[in-house]
């Protein structure tokens, strides 16, 4: 029987875990923090359940339009919010302890080390426990990047693993970074009714993003009353005696109550042994790592935002899996970038899947793009929705869909559709023609389709 070793118990490594237990190998998985990882402990579920309840204030603001009365002082009590985001976290880590029980999978609480590609040490409350191994899988993730000039304290600057720690409302928060991360925060607060200031050093907020897409974020993060500072890279950040203050780089100064520092992320990959038995890493401390998860080193594996590879929870998992499949002899699909969906969880939603707008226009491809507001379909009139829109890219000639963004509420959901699509290879007429219900905000990722309609 084959014994694997997983290092790290996010989605990298618990999927992984789950595929390998299936696949008839012994598994034993070590955790230094608690199972779920940083994905279910300090980032996705968290980030994603504080936003819950900021997008129903959100929604309850809009209820007016819709003719609803609402008393002017609703608003969350961040300390019964936060609870709930740390107890339903904690539920979820249990839960894949559970899971991971009835599998089979040894866990050990420690810290692992590699000593060779066929021996790991695990460094627990009761010592040191050394397990022999036929391969390895690293998934031990990333943490958050801070800098010298800018130290959280866990009060007033923060990282966003600490914010969960705020018993009231900040009444001013400044976050810097207006990468995925910063903007999914600074879009939180804003829909929780604190001011926010968001710092980027970009011309724009999400840049990374669609253009059309991150112009729409931009001006209702404006609208809502945001203030969006483009083209401004901060110097420092210190505390006052009743705040903070952020120094940007050309001398210019924001005091705020709070400050959330959202400037990416680093690698987990230090003080692991890897330099001992030769893992190749990349420049920024990445490990790197081929389409089914090899590492250069004979039976090492990696999956998930150690890697570096589009740092989002469901790649790590998929990169877990094909990991385990191809160390243990199942088919393997290798990892397809161009197939993954990702959603940016601000007010309205950013869900994208395929060929971006970018890689269209760099391309050598012949693309055909229809762009469709919300604002023009009959459910986004009803629900008070007057942001956001369709847009779909599809080959000219053969109108293969090859990519679409979303934006809207739920766009994380409406994206399903596209994703279908582009890994299926299916044409704008045979989107076109699937029937969507009457009246649905669906209706107009059809009708994106049907105007990419070209008479034979
Ligand atoms: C704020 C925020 C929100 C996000 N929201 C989303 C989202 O909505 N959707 C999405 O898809 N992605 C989201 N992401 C990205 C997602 O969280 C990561 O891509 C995901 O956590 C990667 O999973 P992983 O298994 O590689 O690592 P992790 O989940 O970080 O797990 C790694 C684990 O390894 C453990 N570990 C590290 N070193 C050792 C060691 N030496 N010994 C033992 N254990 C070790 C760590 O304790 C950790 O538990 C978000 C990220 C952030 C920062």
């Amino acid at each position: 029987m084959t014994h694997v070793t997983i290092i790290g118990g996010g989605p990298g490594g618990y999927e992984a875990a789950l595929v390998a237990s299936r696949l008839g190998a012994e598994v034993t998985l070590v955790e230094r923090e608690g199972l779920g990882g940083s994905t279910v402990l300090t980032d996705c579920v968290p980030s994603k359940t504080l936003i819950a309840t900021s997008d129903l204030l959100t929604e309850v603001g809009t209820a007016g339009e819709l003719g609803v009365e609402v008393p002017k002082a609703v608003r969350a009590d961040l300390a019964a919010v936060n609870a709930r985001v740390l107890r339903l976290a904690q539920a979820q880590s249990t839960d894949i302890a559970h899971r991971l029980t009835i599998n089979n999978i040894a866990m050990i609480a420690g810290t692992a080390t590699i000593e060779s590609a066929a021996v790991v040490v695990a460094d627990t409350a009761d010592g040191t426990v050394r397990i022999d191994t036929d391969a390895i899988l690293l998934a031990t993730g990333a943490h958050p990047r801070v800098s010298p000039t800018a130290q959280p304290d866990g009060e007033r600057i923060l990282t966003w693993e600490q914010v969960y720690s705020l018993r009231a409302l900040p009444e001013h928060m400044i976050v810097v970074g207006s990468g995925v991360t910063g903007a999914e925060f600074a879009s939180a607060y804003n829909g929780l009714g604190a001011a926010v200031t968001l710092v980027s050093s970009r011309d724009r907020v999400l840049p990374g993003e669609d253009l059309d897409a991150a112009n729409v974020i931009e001006d209702v993060f404006t609208r809502r009353g945001m203030t969006v500072m483009g083209n401004s890279r901060m110097e420092s950040v210190e505390r006052l005696s009743e705040g903070v203050r952020v120094t940007l780089t050309d001398g210019r100064t924001v005091d705020g109550s709070h400050c959330l520092l959202a400037l990416g992320s680093i690698p987990n990959t230090q003080g692991l042994g890897l330099d001992a038995v030769g893992v190749d890493l990349n420049d920024a401390g990445f490990v790197d790592v081929d389409r089914v998860s090899r590492t250069n080193v004979r039976g090492i594996y990696a999956a998930g935002d150690c890697t570096g590879i589009l740092m989002l929870a469901s790649v790590a998992a998929q990169q877990g899996r094909i990991a385990m499949s191809h160390l243990l002899g199942d088919a393997v699909h290798p990892l397809e970038l161009g197939k993954v969906s990702s959603n940016v969880f601000t007010s309205p939603e950013i869900a994208t899947v395929g060929l971006s707008q970018k890689q269209v226009e760099e391309s050598e491809l012949q693309i055909d793009v229809a762009m469709l507001p919300l604002a023009s379909n009959p459910r986004a009139k009803m629900q008070g929705v007057h942001d956001g829109f369709v847009k779909l890219f599809a080959r000219t000639g053969m109108g293969t869909v090859v990519g679409g963004v979303v934006v809207g509420p739920k766009a994380s959901e409406l994206i399903h559709a596209l994703s279908l699509a582009v890994s299926n290879h299916l044409t704008v007429d045979q989107v076109a023609d699937a029937f969507t219900i009457y009246p649905s905000l669906s209706g107009s990722v059809a009708e994106a389709a049907r105007r990419l309609h070209r008479l034979d």
